[in-house]
């Protein structure tokens, strides 16, 4: 179903109007979690002021360790549901366990499925059931044809609005977080219909590599990409080393002016 044997159109999907496919990059950002509505606001307007058309930030956050900050849950989800009203910006978040996707569903635009359940299969099945567009994740230790099958999953339950997201994959390097794997891009525009994005803020782990990650996005064909922004990255619960400032923010819409947004 996902196979571009079968469907030699690439595909556009659109997440509350805003179109992710062949035509223009999309970007998407906005914090790595929702921590309060200041924070989520702020980190929602900082995004918009970049060139930003869909807000991301997670409510739920699959941490590696038991005893890191988990997100606010529902409480989250409300306060993206406020911001989005606020700036007008659809909203992305993550869903991690198949029984809250319907919840996650009633306030999200678009749901995401993060590395470490992206061969959930029956998290893949759930959201596949549920009429919202999916942003699939690369799991870290999966081959594209793996990637590719769990999209699989999702189209199964005939849900076709799929974005995969190149997220980076571990390898024997230590210096970045994870090994953005830029050619995965056109490998799976290659052998999928599916929009590819990528992101470059999971993947590097650092601050100062995600404008040059996002430039190497850009020139290998991504779709979109999907950054984290945070309005005091020091006081961060999440992934603050990531996270974009202000003053990263005027470059950032210096790139992305290159490929204005379709709406
Ligand atoms: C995220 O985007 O919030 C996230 C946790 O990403 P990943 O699943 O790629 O680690």
């Amino acid at each position: 179903l996902v196979s571009r044997d079968n469907h030699p159109e690439r595909s556009t999907v659109r997440v509350g109007g805003v179109p992710i496919g062949p035509e223009t990059v999309t970007l998407i950002a906005g914090p790595c979690a929702v921590e309060t509505p200041q924070q989520t606001l702020q980190a929602a307007l900082m995004a918009k002021a970049a060139g930003a058309t869909l807000l991301r930030g997670g409510a739920y956050k699959p941490r590696t360790s038991p005893y890191a900050f988990q997100g606010l849950g529902e409480a989250g989800l409300r306060i993206l549901a406020d911001v989005r009203e606020e700036t007008g910006l659809p909203v992305v978040t993550e869903v991690v366990d198949a029984h809250d996707v319907d919840l996650v569903a009633s306030y999200a635009d678009m749901l995401q499925i993060g590395t470490r359940n992206a061969q959930n299969f029956a998290l893949l099945q759930a959201v596949g059931g549920v009429g919202k567009p999916v942003m699939l994740k690369r799991g870290m230790n999966a081959t594209i044809e793996e990637w590719l099958m769990a999209a699989e999953y999702i189209a199964q339950r005939g849900n076709l609005d799929i974005v995969l997201c190149e997220r980076g994959i571990r390898t024997f390097e230590t210096a970045t977080r994870n090994t953005l794997d830029v050619s995965a891009v056109p490998v799976a525009q290659r052998l999928s219909h599916l929009p590819v994005i990528i992101d470059p803020s999971h993947s590097g782990g650092k601050r100062d590599l995600v404008l040059p990650l996002t430039r190497a996005a850009i020139a290998v064909g991504a779709d979109g990409v999907i950054i984290d922004v945070h309005p005091h990255p020091e006081q961060a619960l999440c992934d603050g080393p990531q996270a974009l400032v202000d003053g990263d923010l005027e470059e950032l819409a210096r790139v992305m002016a290159q490929f204005p947004p379709l709406l």
